[in-house]
Order: structure tokens, then C-alpha cells, then sequence
């Protein structure tokens, strides 16, 4: 990142939070955990800590367009406090419509400082899409349209941050028919670093390490095809799923008042869509890592994912879900297993879910029917 005189003034991020009475011990358990959240190595963890105890902080924009503000929600209320009191409040201090104390004129006047003082340096973080029809009226902040406010503060952007699935995906505003012509920041901005971080909203955590690796890396994290950060995004909610050995047996909730339910089967059949959606609900979870959807009851609904309001009803199951081969019809599986001549793979697959299937049937016979016990089989 390109240092200034003016990013040499500024404290770093140790210095302000031992100003707010944090202990080292306190700033260290913060690095651990953003470091672990990112993937490191213990060698990341040294990295992150030296970074957030030399570097300046980074200096933000934090604008918000067409949304409901739940991206600014979850990151508040992530778990943990040195996020809201170290991140968010630094970011503050340059401009986001939301949290800053400024309003009308002043807070116009500090975005223009912050783009001034900063070319190339500050971050970009947007929440929200653009409304491009009827000349991008419907979105108007101080007199501008959206779409002007965003081109002209991504023009002095080192990299741009896409919050949630309104920046990242148009979210529901872009579902059919899109009144608005709501459209997200990859269509409209080129020529900069931008990564996406879906969700409705995304988890905390996950917005505070992604900015934790802009500071600590001066650079971007490594993206998915589709520009999400691999860290949070690469594996399938269906992957870290504490329910699949259930999925994996074909044990199913048929409906959500049914004793099924009441035992925690999977929830594929009442709509859950895990197996096509790629997000770290099942590891990171929610609120201090207490629950998750999933945990609560609920199926997945793709949050994450483009056009998840309008991929069909989120209480009809996924007919398939292409490249998984047998699993895609798991639900199936006394079906295949009576015409199994086909392939070896899928014979095998089907005789290992067989199996699983006889050993959880006996587990819940037994009372064990936790998915802690099943997953240790
Ligand atoms: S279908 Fe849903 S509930 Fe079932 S294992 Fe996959 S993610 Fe979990
Ligand atoms: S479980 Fe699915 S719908 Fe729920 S927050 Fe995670 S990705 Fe979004």
C-alpha cells in the first residue's frame, strides 16, 4: 500500500485501541481470531498482529445505496467488540451515511476530504445497489444520484468492497421485474480491484477479516470465479453442514412439524439450499458463534448466491444440483440402489450411503440421535 505524509499521522490500529483502555492481551486474542477466520498459519497470526500494530489505518469510504443497512447491522453486532470498536469506529471517522455523527453538508464535505487526502489509498466499501432506471432517481443522496456518487469515489479507489447481496447481486431489488433497474457494482464500475462479499446480510466476522487482510497484505484476497474471498466462500454450506450425515443417510424432515424435524434431519426436502450455496454459516455461525439457520430449523435459501430470489420458492427442494453426481438424488437412494448396475462410483456411493443410512437408523433406535454422535461415525 502507498504510504503518505498524511497516512504517516495517522495511529495505528494497536495505538488507538490501547487509547480505549483494550489490554495487548485483548489485541492479541483479536488478531488469533480474525487470523483463523482468514486461514492462516500461526505464521498469519504474527502477521496480522504486526500489521495492526505498525500500519495506519486504512482510510474508508463506507457508502449505501439501495439496502436495508443489515450489512452495517452484522458487522456491529459481530462478536466481537474490538471489530465495532476498532474497525468500525476508525472507519467512521472517514464517512458512511449510517454510523458517522456528521450529517448533510458536513458529511458531504468529509467524503471530499477523505478523497482528496487519500488518491489510491482508501478503501471503497459500498452496501447497497445502484438504481440505474429513470435516470438513477430513485436513489439520491445530497442532491446526487447513486450512480454519480459511486463513480466518483471509486475513481480515487485503491480496491472496492461489495457488502451484502444488494451490492454484490442486486439482492431483491433486482429480482423480476426490477423496477428500479437496480444493478450491482461489478456492472458499473471497471478498471478496479473489487470483492464481492454476499450474503443477506454477511456474517461479520467475514466483512471484519476481509478488511483485516486489506490491511494486513496491502492487497486483496484471493478470489473465486466469481470475486469472492476463498477464505469465507469455497466451500458449500452443504460441506461444513452438521445435518449431512442425515443428508448422507437419506434421512429427511418431510415437513417442519413432523417428528423428523423434532430428531434435526436434514431439511433438503423442505427446501434447503446448502448443497448449491457457497458461504461460511456452518463454521463461523452467527451471534458469537451460537446458531446458524440450519442449527434453527430452517433451511438455507442461498442467500448468497446471485438471484436467490428469484432461483424458485425456498420451500420447494432442489430438483438437482449439477456436478455432484449421486448426491444430487441422495434422497432417493432405495430408488437406485434397486437399479444399481451403473457405474462403479455410483454403485459404491450408493452401497457407503446404504450403510451409513442402516448405521444412523440404529444410532437413533438407540436415543443417540445428536449430530455430534452421528458424526463421529
Ligand atoms: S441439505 Fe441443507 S440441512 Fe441437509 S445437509 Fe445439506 S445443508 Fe444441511
Ligand atoms: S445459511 Fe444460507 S441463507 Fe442462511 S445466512 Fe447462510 S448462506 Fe444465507
Amino acid at each position: 500500500m502507498a504510504s503518505s505524509t498524511t497516512s504517516s499521522k495517522r495511529p495505528t490500529y494497536y495505538e488507538d485501541l490501547r487509547s480505549r483502555g483494550y489490554s495487548r492481551r485483548d489485541f492479541m486474542k483479536f488478531t488469533t481470531m480474525i487470523a483463523a477466520y482468514l486461514g492462516l498459519e500461526s505464521t498469519g497470526v504474527a502477521q496480522v498482529t504486526e500489521a495492526l500494530m505498525t500500519k495506519p489505518r486504512l482510510p474508508v469510504i463506507w457508502l449505501h445505496f439501495q439496502e436495508c443497512t443489515c450489512c452495517s447491522e452484522s458487522f456491529i453486532r459481530s462478536s466481537h467488540p474490538i471489530v465495532a470498536d476498532i474497525i468500525l469506529d476508525k472507519i467512521s471517522l472517514d464517512y458512511t451515511e449510517t454510523l458517522m455523527a456528521a450529517s448533510g453538508h458536513q458529511a458531504e464535505a468529509s467524503m471530499r476530504k477523505t478523497m482528496e487526502e487519500y488518491p489510491g489509498e482508501y478503501v471503497l466499501c459500498v452496501e447497497g445497489s445502484v438504481p440505474m432506471g429513470a435516470d438513477g432517481a430513485y436513489c439520491c443522496i445530497g442532491g446526487k444520484s447513486a450512480i454519480d456518487i459511486l463513480q466518483e469515489a471509486a475513481a480515487g479507489a485503491k480496491a472496492i468492497i461489495a457488502w451484502g447481496s444488494c451490492a454484490c447481486n442486486g439482492c431483491v431489488q433486482a429480482s423480476k421485474p426490477n423496477p428500479t433497474g437496480a444493478t450491482p457494482i461489478h456492472k458499473l464500475v471497471k478498471g478496479k480491484p473489487i470483492i464481492k462479499v454476499p450474503g443477506c446480510p454477511p456474517i461479520g466476522e467475514v466483512m471484519a477479516g476481509v478488511l483485516v487482510h486489506v490491511v494486513t497484505f496491502g492487497r486483496i484476497p484471493e478470489l473465486d470465479r466469481v470475486g469472492r474471498p476463498k477464505a469465507f466462500y469455497s466451500k458449500r454450506v452443504h460441506d461444513t453442514c452438521y445435518r449431512r450425515p442425515f443428508y448422507d443417510a437419506g434421512l429427511f424432515v418431510e415437513s417442519f412439524d413432523d417428528e423428523n424435524a423434532r430428531k434435526g434431519y436434514c431439511l433438503y426436502k423442505v427446501g434447503c439450499k446448502g448443497p448449491t450455496t457457497y458461504n461460511a454459516c456452518g463454521v463461523t455461525k452467527w451471534n458469537n458463534g451460537t446458531s446458524y439457520p440450519i442449527q434453527s430449523g430452517h433451511g438455507c435459501i442461498g442467500c448468497s448466491e446471485e438471484n436467490f430470489w428469484d432461483n424458485g420458492p425456498f420451500y420447494r427442494r432442489l430438483s438437482s444440483f449439477p456436478g455432484f453426481g449421486i448426491e444430487s438424488t441422495a434422497d432417493e437412494i432405495g430408488a437406485f440402489a434397486a437399479g444399481a448396475t451403473a457405474a462403479g462410483i455410483a454403485a459404491h456411493a450408493i452401497g457407503t450411503n446404504i450403510m451409513k443410512k442402516k448405521i444412523i437408523q440404529s444410532h437413533v433406535e438407540e436415543g443417540r440421535t445428536s449430530a455430534e454422535e452421528l458424526n463421529h461415525d
